[in-house]
């Protein structure tokens, strides 16, 4: 015999259960910092960050570009480079498909876009990186790109601004995105020996090829509040090394107690900051 027999016929719905989450959905988001449920559009207006604890979310390349730079200064450069897969590589999906989704699905040919602009005033070269897009994994065309943007720097004299957010380089394309390193890297040092000031924001999250190059590479190097930075992941490290981490590793407030950044800047004041931060190094002898 059942333990328990429902004889009445159950409440009847005054809405289907798909409409009644169509409705809703997206609305709302908890914060994964403080747990706060916020009105997705706060969050939105606030630049992505929570307005509850300041956690902050991660920002699309071209909002990103939206915050730094002036209304209706900036132009895209190089839009239309898109990678010729090298290796016609494949590994649970072709990499072709990768490609096609993510530009598909983002209205970008790769995991960055580089733009000529002004902030506050200040003319820039901008390059704003897209996690969306693979990983913000940096293969050929984000090199590629990386480096026309610092030899536009060098040829006009104008600071370079990278917004970093990358899983590192892209495996799909092998040794040819591992070359990038270098040849971003010696870019850069041309345009050290020009004295052109290039300040690298790190945000959330910054690791392997892309802090092992260009990143970290900055006349300054700033980053985003709780960002995690860095080369490896901790599981690796931690095996290689044999010895448990400490608390905060690979975050951005680690990493500048420990002398690898010059400042933790929040996204609010980012803008403010940077600009004070070119006049600084336009002012300098
Ligand atoms: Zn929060």
């Amino acid at each position: 015999m059942a333990w328990f027999k429902r004889e009445k016929k159950p409440i009847e719905n005054p809405t289907p259960v798909d409409e009644r989450r169509v409705r809703t959905e997206g609305l709302w988001i908890k914060c994964s910092s403080c747990r706060a449920i916020i009105w997705k559009k706060d969050i939105e207006a606030n630049w992505e960050v929570c307005p509850k604890c300041d956690h902050h979310f991660r920002l699309g390349a071209r909002r990103r570009l939206d915050m730094l730079l002036d209304e209706e200064t900036w132009t895209e450069r190089d839009a239309d480079l898109a990678s010729s897969d090298p290796l016609q590589f494949t590994d649970t999906k072709r990499y072709a498909t990768r490609l096609h989704e993510a530009q598909k699905k983002l209205g970008m040919k790769d995991a960055i876009l580089t733009t000529e602009g002004q902030l506050n005033g200040r003319a820039v070269i901008c390059c704003s990186m897209e996690f969306g897009f693979i990983g913000g994994s940096m293969g050929a065309v984000v090199g590629e790109k990386v480096a026309r943007a610092i030899e536009r720097s060098l040829a006009q004299k104008q600071a370079l601004v990278i917004v970093s957010c990358s899983g590192g380089a892209r495996m799909m394309e092998g040794a040819v995105s591992l070359v990038q390193l270098a040849k971003v890297s010696a870019a850069l040092a041309r345009l050290d020996e020009a004295r052109v000031p290039y300040i690298s924001v790190l945000t959330d999250p910054t690791t392997g090829g892309v802090t092992a190059s260009f990143a970290m590479l900055g006349d300054l190097n700033i980053a985003e509040p709780g960002a995690l930075i860095g080369f490896a992941g901790p599981r690796v490290i931690e095996q290689t090394i044999r010895q448990k981490l400490p608390e905060g590793f690979q975050t951005a407030e680690f990493l500048l107690e420990h002398g690898f950044l010059d400042a933790v800047v929040s996204r609010k004041d980012l803008k403010s900051y940077i600009s004070r931060a070119l006049d600084f190094f336009l002012q300098s002898p």
